[in-house]
């Protein structure tokens, strides 16, 4: 029982306590493929508690969602749409829109089995190093599927032994940790249980393999990292193993890398540069100073060679300019040189100028400027728009592309798609996910608690 005044945080204090308690036992219900993903939370200073099953705990939210809202807003669920695109997405060339191939544990198979007869072969699944902070929880998962070695720091061990040894300071922390999945010996009919040590292997990292090999007669052992992924056959286009990280505007990983993930991007407007195009040039129509500012493309003599050179008036309104002649000013001229007549200490020389454009030099100024009275004065001319690589989804086009709920003919959807879907219509679509048979006990769950 928890008592206290009303407003103490007394129901703030049971649920947080629940909740990290909670989520620490479904993290530890998950393979260890899965719990790489998901960020633990600490456990929460109880001596026990009872009755809490190992779901997930949901934070409290607002009585009744509005069935109309879109699930973007619904940010709770993002961690779990993450783990489920990771699970079960499939990738698609963002050029072509075909479905990428995977890359097989079968081309693995085969180069080990290039090997000449008699190799060693130790073949070992890399585990996140953030894995191990919970070292008996691992220890006891590893044991449950099987396991009885690992590799840590290149030493092979039992998982007992390794236990045993498990450095207690942060600095002196494993920089490597695999788990041993087999040890043969290459030679005929081994290729099937070669095959399904390498699917193991890959399941436990679900992108890396190592194989630590020794060739017969050498002393060495020597240490091959296979990753997999997937492939456009055609293209040659490739994307990486999928992890929750790809679908991250957070990470650097799946953030776009134009906006960093931020969907927006700041920009010259021109509109802002000629807010009234009633004006003429020479009625000052353009808003930024015709003084200072060094060869900026802004300025009065370089304006006046622009419109010469485009045959263009100075006394005509704004509007009525040749759209050519519009986009060269404020975009330039593509690297074109322009002869001018340009004005410096009184005098007057004739020079080849490649013009830059002012939309282009107000950008370059505002970002790169160290005066602050520059950047104030250059920022009256930036606007804010989506950014133009992602159009505001703020990933990475490849990881757009990833689709759920499809067999690979296109249909399904991507995680931003799905995230504009409302409520209850997302609701509906993920209960029909075809989720694979393998991945059916890590996967449906997740898709459960999405669904509440
Ligand atoms: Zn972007």
């Amino acid at each position: 029982m928890v008592t206290g005044l009303s407003g103490s945080g007394k129901s703030s204090l049971a649920f947080h306590t629940l909740y990290a308690e909670g989520q620490r036992r479904y993290v530890e219900s998950l393979s260890t493929y899965a719990r790489q993903f998901l960020d633990q939370l600490d456990k929460p200073e109880v001596d026990a508690i009872e009755g809490l099953s190992p779901a997930i705990a949901i934070e409290q939210r607002g009585a009744g969602a509005n069935p109309r809202s879109i699930i973007a807003t619904a940010t709770e669920i993002h961690d779990y749409l993450r783990i489920l695109f990771a699970a079960i997405g499939i990738p698609h060339d963002p050029e072509t829109g075909e479905p990428l191939e995977r890359m097989m544990p079968v081309d693995v198979v085969k180069s080990l089995t290039e090997r000449p007869n008699g190799t060693k072969i130790i073949l070992l699944a890399p585990l996140d190093p953030g894995v191990a902070e919970d070292i008996p929880a691992l220890v006891r998962d590893l044991q449950r599927q099987g396991f009885v070695r690992m590799r840590v720091d290149g030493i092979l061990l039992e998982v007992e032994e390794a236990e045993k040894r498990w450095p207690t300071e942060e600095k002196e922390r494993f920089d490597t940790i695999e788990v041993v999945v087999d040890r043969l010996v290459l030679r005929e009919g081994v290729e099937s249980r070669l095959a399904d040590s390498v699917e193991t292997a890959l399941q436990i990292c679900g992108a890396e393999a190592v194989a630590s090999l020794q060739i017969p007669g050498s002393e060495e052992w020597e240490d091959i990292s296979f990753l997999t992924g997937f492939r456009n056959p055609k293209t040659g286009f490739e994307v990486p193993e999928l992890t929750p990280r790809h679908f991250s505007f957070n990470s650097p990983k799946g953030a776009c890398p134009d906006c960093h993930g931020l969907g927006s991007e700041q920009f010259c407007d021109p509109d802002l540069v000629v807010p009234d195009r009633t004006k003429s040039l020479q009625g000052g129509a353009i808003k930024l100073p015709k003084k200072g500012g060094r060869e900026m493309s802004w300025k009065q003599d370089r304006v006046a060679g622009l419109a010469e050179h485009f045959g263009v008036s100075g006394e005509a309104p704004f509007h009525d300019l040749p759209e050519e002649f519009q986009n060269a000013l404020f975009y330039g001229t593509g690297g074109m040189e322009v002869p001018m007549l340009l004005q410096s200490g009184g005098r007057s020389f004739l020079r080849n100028v490649v013009f830059r454009g002012i939309c282009r030099d107000v950008e370059r100024l505002y970002e790169e400027t160290s005066s602050e009275s520059v950047r104030g004065q250059m920022g009256r001319f930036m606007a804010a728009r989506n950014c133009q690589s992602c159009q505001g989804r703020r990933l990475r086009e490849e990881f757009l592309a990833v689709k759920v709920g499809n067999d690979g003919d296109g249909s399904g959807l991507g995680i931003d798609e799905f995230c504009a879907l409302p409520i209850e219509e997302g609701g509906e679509w993920l209960e029909q996910v075809k989720i694979p048979d393998d991945r059916e006990g890590t996967v449906r769950p997740i898709v459960e608690e999405i669904c509440r």
